[in-house]
C-alpha cells in the first residue's frame, strides 16, 4: 500500500511535493526548498564581520564593537541594535542559538568561494 505523503519547507511552509490524492492523512515530512537553500546560504555584511571578529581579522572598531558587544546587557544591546541591527543578530543568535556559530562558519567559506 502506498503511503500519502506531503513535503513542507520548514521555512516558507511552501508544499515542495506531495502525492496526488485528496487524504487527509498524509504523511508530512520538513524539508528546505531550494528558494530557502538559497537564502540561508547567503551572509549578510554583520555576519561576515562577526566571523572576521571571531577569527581575529578585524580592524580596530569591530573588534571593541563586537568585544563590547558580546558583553552589553541587554538595554544597551538594543541601543546598538539600532545602529547595527545586522551585527547585532549575529551576536544575539551566537550567544542564543545552537549550532549557528558552526552554519555561520560554512556560510563564511561558501562567500569566500563565490
Ligand atoms: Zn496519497
Ligand atoms: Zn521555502
Amino acid at each position: 500500500m502506498h503511503s500519502h505523503f506531503r513535503k513542507i519547507c520548514s521555512e516558507c511552509d511552501k508544499v515542495i511535493e506531495q502525492c496526488r490524492c485528496m487524504a487527509a492523512n498524509k504523511t508530512i515530512t520538513y524539508v528546505i526548498c531550494e528558494d530557502c537553500k538559497a537564502k540561508k546560504l547567503l551572509i549578510n555584511k554583520g555576519e561576515k564581520l562577526f566571523v572576521e571578529f571571531q577569527l581575529g581579522m578585524n580592524g580596530s572598531f569591530y573588534t571593541s564593537f563586537f568585544r563590547a558587544a558580546m558583553v552589553v546587557d541587554t538595554i544597551n544591546s538594543h541601543k546598538l541594535y539600532e545602529g547595527f541591527p545586522e551585527e547585532i543578530e549575529a551576536v544575539r543568535k551566537f550567544k542564543n542559538e545552537d549550532g549557528y556559530w558552526e552554519e555561520l562558519q560554512e556560510r563564511y567559506n561558501i562567500s569566500l568561494k563565490a
